[in-house]
Parts: structure tokens; sequence; C-alpha cells
């Protein structure tokens, strides 16, 4: 008895620390998997609209669009996470997976994609594209999942309540990140570019900014009119226009004071020991995942930014 008790004290600590770990790695490419020692792949639900919904679990937060004629699903997680959306699509409505759109190219967004159906459209911005083709897992499927259709700035996708419109407003998180916005449903994808409350991963290896961060999150704000509901790329299921606004002037506080560091004389480390959240935005998170050199390498990146 004494023997069971212990057993499911394991495990029930190893089950937390997995998903600890899960929640603190929210954009790591190849990212660690959600999934449990023995379960499969488990993912859920949140509906967000009545034809709109937000599948959780293995990797970034993947949008579920129903239209009239098919299924458009928005990023697909990590490699083996494909199968298990198409599988929970199902039992959301009998229509197929017709389209499947990449808010941008980590690991943890789009490895999911070689599962899906020959058929169905890839659509993704043109720098995503790009820095899909680099990717392993698109070459060991011969190309099955890449991109087939492209934009650079702006591009419109059916029409009435089943119209798309994809945005690109510059770099930030990588070079190719997409805006996906469900006109009649009032909401967009912000994928990584809003991935949580607190300062974001930059990747360097696919283009991203942090000088330019603060700048493309403006763009958006200004330019995604009607909208009252945000889908964040990780953490939390959805967010607010007034969310995303505070956002935008939380980068540029943070990039306006790393400037400010980096123009006194201060490394990128020491700085990096420096940085502590303002006040004015409770609930942030001032630390950044390991995968890009973690804080001192976003200071990095801004140095050798502002050097060009
Ligand atoms: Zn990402």
């Amino acid at each position: 008895m004494k023997r069971i008790i212990a057993l499911t004290a394991i495990l029930t600590a190893g089950a937390l620390s997995m998903a600890a770990a899960a929640y603190q790695q929210p954009a790591a490419r190849g990212a660690g998997q959600a999934r449990g020692p023995q379960g499969p792949p488990v993912v859920t639900v949140d509906k967000v609209k009545d034809n709109l919904y937000v599948l959780k679990g293995g990797g970034g937060n993947t949008a579920v669009f129903i239209t009239t004629n098919g299924v458009v699903v928005v990023d697909a997680k990590n490699p083996g996470w494909g199968q298990p959306i198409l599988d929970k699509v199902k039992e959301l409505t009998p229509k197929p997976v017709t389209m499947l759109i990449n808010t941008h190219a980590h690991g943890d967004h789009v490895s999911g994609n070689v599962e899906f159906p020959a058929t169905v459209d890839v659509v993704t911005q043109d720098n995503t594209k790009a820095n899909m083709e680099k990717m392993d897992i698109f070459k060991q499927n011969n190309g099955r999942g890449m991109a087939k259709r492209t934009f650079r700035d702006k591009m419109t996708l059916g029409q009435g309540a089943d119209q798309i419109d994809l945005y690109y407003f510059g770099p930030g998180h990588t070079n190719g990140d997409a805006w996906v916005v469900f006109p009649a449903l009032r909401t967009v994808h912000a994928g990584d570019l809003f991935a949580s409350k607190g300062l974001p991963l930059v990747d360097p290896g696919n283009g991203g900014s942090v000088l330019q961060y603060p700048e493309t999150l403006s763009k958006a704000v200004a330019g995604l009119k009607n909208i009252d509901t945000v889908i964040n790329g990780h953490s939390m299921t959805t967010t607010t226009p007034a969310d995303l606004q505070t956002y935008a002037q939380f980068m540029k506080d943070f990039v306006t004071w790393a400037e400010g560091e980096l123009k006194a004389g201060k490394t990128p480390e020491q700085a990096a020991t420096e940085y502590k959240v303002p006040d004015k935005y409770p609930g942030y998170s001032g630390t950044v995942a390991a995968l890009f050199g973690g804080l001192p390498g976003e200071l990095k990146l801004l140095s050798d930014e502002l050097k060009k």
C-alpha cells in the first residue's frame, strides 16, 4: 500500500514537472512535448466563437475555423501532433480540412503539417516559406506540408463569413510572422508575436528582430480594425486588443530601456541582470526562455542590430 502511494506521488510529481517544462518552453523549436510518458498526445479544445476553436497542447495554439465548405487550421504543433489535430477536428465537424495557415516557421507550429493530407492548401508569409525550406522535417517528408501559396504584406482568402485576411507587419519573433484575421468573427491569431505576457523569444536564425519588434506590434495595433479577440501563440488562449496595445507598449519600453543600457556601455550580460519589469505591467514575465541565449542573447541581438 505504502509503495503504491509513493509511486503515485512520484508519477504526480513527474506529471507536474513535465507540465511546468512544457509551460516554460513557450516557443521552442522542437520544444518539449506535452505528451505524457505513457499516454497519447492530448489536445484540448477552447471554443472562441461559434465556428472558431483553439486547440491546445503539443506546441503553439492551433486555431480551427469552420467555413461553409471546409475547415481552415492555423498552425500544426510539434512532430506527431498533426494527426491528433485532425482527429480533434473530426469531433467538431464532418467537414474536411481544406487549408492550413502557418503563423511562422518554428517546429512547434509547423511540424504537424507533414501529417495533413497532401491535398490541403498550405499558406504562409514569403519568408516563412523560405525558413520552412531549411527545416529537416520537410526534407525528410519530400516537401509534404510545405507552403504552397505565399503572401508578402497582405492576402485575402475567401469572402463573407468565410473571409480570412493575412497581414505581415514586419519582423519580430521571426521575419515571417503572419497575423491571421477572421473579420466576420472580429478575431486575429497573433502567433508568437504575442505568445504570452512577457518578454518574447526572438529568433536570430530566422530573421527575428528585437529592434523592430515594437514597431511591428504598433503597426498591428494600428492596422487591425474591428477586432475584439486576439488568439495568442502560447500560454493564454485569447486576450483583448487592449492587451495587445499594452503588450506593444511593454515591448517599446523594454527596447528603449535596453538601448539605453547598451549605449551606456553595459554588456548584454550586465544589462540582462538589471532588467526589471516596470510596475505598470503587473503579471508580466521578465525572463526569456534559454533557446536563443535567454535575455543576454536577446540583448546581444539588439546590440548587433544597433551597429548595422
Ligand atoms: Zn515561435
